[in-house]
């Protein structure tokens, strides 16, 4: 042994010490696609206008590097407020990403005994960030066509009397937005926290917003991500400020880096180029969602998102031949018996799509 046996002596400590689920786990796996098409994250594929870069770089040189950024991020709120149609009396919280703001929610309600419930498929961290707060996670199935078993919700919320329910609004990876009739029954029926979560708003049709101010149990959150800004990790909850209050208190101090902070005002001095951008990834979505319909042996779900589910024969087979072909996108088989052979697909540029229509016809995905 060339150091002495220290690697043996850190596994066996690291084997006492760490939770057997914390070891039992994999590291959230980014697949590399450099020069590759990248349809596998809801990223928005287009770069920033010209204007929009230029405002950018002054601001950015303008931060002080070697001071900690504002730890309330009050200038970014203010932009964020004013760009982004957040009600006035409603409290704000920045995160880095809507992810940190996930974990920090059940991070606050993580007390011995507490339940967070979420349907089933629905975004994974949900069920982690329960796992990690040694918290009990709760997922209730959807039905077969990705709706909510709201009737299934309930008894759980009965059963469970869960802290906190998670709802992604539309839903991720099934793309679809749930009834508006369940929500609202299910706001009501709560006795604790309802998170809306709608990091696809921007190509949905509706959103739960407007409804923070009468509804003092539900935290609507959103995240800057699908609308062309994933690289600077910022999200945002908002809810009654007595929430906000305490979820305030579980950030850390400087969880939203001054280099964010600038490019959120920057960014948002003006929004019209997402509107655009958004809007030409709805069209864009249409033709896609119109074009796969269109293959053998496709089944394409209704979606509100920059993204497209789909059902294929041989889920397995077409993502192996997509990645020899160099396109990324995400195979769903396996991760839950709702979405057996089905493949995620992000809504890219025109001619990215194109390349992966061109290779899904090649490959057949009836076979
Ligand atoms: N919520 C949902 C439903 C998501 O799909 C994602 C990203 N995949 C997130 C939250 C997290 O986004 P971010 O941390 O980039 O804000």
């Amino acid at each position: 042994m060339t150091d002495g046996g220290r690697a043996f002596l850190a596994e066996e400590t690291v084997a006492r010490v760490i939770r057997p689920e914390i070891c039992a786990l994999s590291a959230y796996a980014v697949a590399k696609a450099n020069g590759w098409v990248k349809l596998d994250a809801m990223e928005n594929p287009y770069p920033l206008p010209d204007a929009v870069k230029a405002r950018l770089s002054a601001a950015l040189a303008r931060v002080a590097i070697n001071r900690y950024p504002d730890a309330s991020g009050e200038r970014a709120k203010r932009a964020l407020r004013s760009a982004l149609g957040i009600p006035e009396h409603a409290g704000l919280l920045l995160g880095n990403g809507s992810d940190e703001l996930i974990q920090i929610i059940v991070s606050a309600i993580a007390r011995p005994g507490a339940v967070v419930l979420a349907p089933d498929p629905s975004f994974v961290m949900y069920r982690m960030d329960a796992l990690y707060a040694s918290t009990r996670f709760v997922g209730v199935p959807l039905n077969p066509d990705f709706s909510l078993d709201c009737d299934a919700i309930l008894a759980a919320i009965e059963r469970e009397s869960p802290a906190v329910i998670f709802l992604a609004y539309p839903n991720n990876p099934t793309g679809n937005l749930f009834a508006d009739a369940d929500l609202e029954a299910i706001i009501e029926a709560s006795p604790g926290l309802v998170v809306i979560d709608e990091a696809y708003y921007a190509f949905a049709d509706a959103s739960f917003l407007g409804r923070v101010p009468e509804r003092p149990n539900l935290l609507v959150l959103r995240t800057l991500s699908k609308i062309g800004m994933a690289a600077i990790r910022l999200g945002y909850a908002v809810a009654a400020p007595a929430w906000i209050a305490e979820l305030n208190k579980v950030r850390q101090p400087y969880n939203v880096n001054a280099l964010t902070q600038a490019a959120i005002e920057a960014l948002l001095f003006e929004t019209g180029w997402i509107v655009k951008q958004a809007a030409a990834i709805r069209a864009e979505r249409a033709r896609l969602e119109g074009a796969l319909a269109r293959l053998p042996g496709v089944r394409v779900y209704p979606t509100q998102t920059n993204f497209v589910l789909a059902r294929v024969k041989d889920a397995d087979r077409v993502f192996d031949g997509l990645k020899a072909r160099r396109i990324l996108i995400k195979n769903l088989n396996g991760w839950h018996p709702l979405l057996a052979n089905c493949l995620r697909m992000t809504v890219g540029k025109p001619e990215e799509d194109d390349l992966l229509l061109a290779a899904l016809a090649e490959l057949d995905p009836s076979k």
